[in-house]
This record gives structure tokens, C-alpha cells and sequence, in this order.
């Protein structure tokens, strides 16, 4: 198949989609991003990377970050952080309390915001302080993408904090229900520091190798989790990746994905590739526009779907 001519046409046909979306501007930082910006990457197994648009430049990963540190509890306490975070659904947006409520602070996934910060708890009070648990991320995401300088971008994590009450809401929410050890200010900002994370799709692809080949990057040949946590964690991807727009993604583009409101999508396919693709213009959901629909047309277009 010519990758390079399929995200070449992709390029062409999704120009006009560029303006349509709107930057997400409840982090100020972001707000000031140029939306009409596109870039795609396909990682293969065998290291060929084919890429169209401004795939080298970096962008605020934001949810993404997500799928990086499920790992990393996954990896850590097993089955035993299902007692804390559920693998279901939410059909609400991705910083919606109202459930939290009712469900008695468990959140229903490990990919809604509340979901996240139980997960970045969770790695807090395993590796002692909030210090620790961001160096051993940062470092994880380091070696999966393959650049050692990778950083965060203290002015957006910062920018989120300072807008961040509906995030720390979450926290204490959960707090007030034991499902929160450690302080919520703390977790919360080590939470919108591992969503500062900057990568571009190069890099983006690169880190999700090990997802689409079963925990194993099929390049460096490190092994990351096991066989049946990559199915796991793929799964919830394709069950919960964006939010209350999960079913319409899983319909469109029949991959496992996984968004940020930063304008990033990932995406897998099992046992052939990794993908990565940016465009800062969202849809009412959060989710990329183009983005989206650029995933939709490469499956479209290649025939792969995991169905
Ligand atoms: N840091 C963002 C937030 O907490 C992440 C949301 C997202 O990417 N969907 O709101």
C-alpha cells in the first residue's frame, strides 16, 4: 500500500475542514493556538514512519497523557485499580461531576478527567510524592517516543491551574469519598502537568508502537506490559477514548483512539501500526475535527478497521 500517497491525499482533501473547528480556550494558554494547523504520522513495525504536515512541531498532548499513565498503573497494581476507576462509558464530557455524585466518587473510566486524577494518585502514592511520580512519567514517555528531551510546558500547566476549579472539584469530590490519598492540589497540578506534555505526531506514533503489538515495541523490543494488558488498555480506548463522541469515533473510524483537547488524536491498529494526527480546532465534544475526520478517511481509504 502507498502510505505516503493515502496521507498526501488526506492533506489535500481536509484543508477545508482546517477553520472549521473551535481551539479549546478554557486553558488560556491554548487558546492562542493557530487552529489551521494539520499534521499526521504512521509508525509501521518495521520503523518505517510515513508523515504529511507539520508533524515535527510540538503541541500540548493533554488527554492523550492519559493512555501514558493507565499504563504505568496498570502495570503496577494490576487488577487492583479496577476497585478505583471503572472500564465503562461515561456519555458525559470528559470533566463532568454529575456522575462522580451518584457513583459515589469511583469514576467510570480511567479516561475522563476524574478517572485520570485517581490514576495519577494512584502513581503518586506508589512512588512517594508527586516529584517522583512525575519524573518516572515523564521518563516512561520519554522512552516510548524515543526523545529523551521530551518536557512539559510549565506556562500551560500553570495556565490550567490557575483555570483548573471544575478539575480540582473533581479531586475533592473524590477526596470526600476515600477514593483520593493524596493532597488534591498536588495531584491535581502533577495531573495538568503530565497533559502539558509536548510531542509532535512523530513522536506521538512512535509512543503508541508498543500498544498496537501486543506491550512489546516491535522496534526497540522492550516490553511494556503484557499481552492482556495492551488488550485491556486498547479496549478502553476504543470504549472510552473520546469521551461522549466513543461511539461515533468506534463507528466512523473502527479503531481504538485516544484524544486530548490540545487537538491530538492516537490511534492503533492492532498488530500493523500506530497512528498520531493533530489539528488544533476541536468539535463540540473535544475532540479534533480534522483530526477525526482524517482517521476516518485513512481507514476509509486503507481498509483497516479492527472490524
Ligand atoms: N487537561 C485537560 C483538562 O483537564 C485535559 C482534557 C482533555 O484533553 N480532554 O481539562
Amino acid at each position: 500500500m502507498n502510505y505516503q500517497q493515502i496521507l498526501d491525499d488526506i492533506y489535500t482533501e481536509i484543508q477545508p475542514y482546517l477553520s472549521k473547528g473551535k481551539v479549546a480556550d478554557y486553558i488560556p494558554a491554548l487558546a492562542e493556538i493557530p487552529k489551521e494547523q494539520f499534521a499526521m504520522t504512521i509508525t509501521l513495525a518495521d520503523g518505517r514512519v510515513f508523515s504529511v504536515g507539520e508533524s515535527k512541531k510540538c503541541f500540548s498532548i493533554q488527554s492523550i497523557s492519559k493512555v501514558f499513565t493507565f499504563t504505568l498503573a496498570l502495570n503496577i497494581y494490576s487488577k487492583e485499580l479496577y476497585k478505583r476507576i471503572g472500564v465503562e462509558p461515561s456519555g458525559n464530557p470528559f470533566n463532568s461531576l454529575v456522575q462522580l455524585e451518584y457513583e459515589r466518587g469511583i469514576p467510570r473510566n480511567p479516561f475522563i478527567n476524574a478517572g485520570a486524577i485517581v490514576v495519577t494518585d494512584s502513581l503518586i502514592s506508589h512512588y512517594g510524592d508527586e516529584y517522583k511520580a512525575l519524573e518516572v512519567i515523564m521518563n516512561f514517555v520519554r522512552e516510548i517516543s524515543g526523545n529523551e528531551e521530551l518536557s512539559f510546558d510549565s506556562i500551560v500547566a500553570n495556565s490550567e491551574m490557575e483555570h483548573g476549579d471544575r478539575n480540582r472539584a473533581l479531586g475533592h469530590l473524590m477526596k470526600s469519598f476515600s477514593n483520593l490519598d493524596n493532597d488534591v492540589i498536588d495531584t491535581v497540578m502533577t495531573y495538568f502537568k503530565h497533559c502539558a506534555i509536548t510531542m509532535n505526531t512523530e513522536e506521538l506514533s512512535r509512543a503508541m508502537l508498543f500498544l498496537a503489538f501486543a506491550g512489546t515495541d516491535p522496534i526497540s523490543k522492550k516490553t511494556f506490559i503484557t499481552p492482556r494488558q495492551a488488550k485491556r488498555i486498547n479496549a478502553v480506548m476504543l470504549t472510552c477514548g473520546h469521551y461522549d463522541a466513543s461511539g461515533e469515533f468506534a463507528f466512523h473510524v473502527g479503531l481504538p483512539g485516544k484524544s486530548g483537547v490540545g487537538g491530538g488524536i492516537v490511534a492503533t491498529i492492532p498488530g500493523k501500526m500506530s497512528i498520531a494526527v493533530w489539528s488544533p480546532g476541536l468539535n463540540k465534544y473535544g475532540n479534533s475535527l480534522a483530526g477525526t475526520i482524517a482517521l476516518e478517511t485513512f481507514a476509509t481509504k486503507t481498509g483497516l478497521s479492527i472490524f
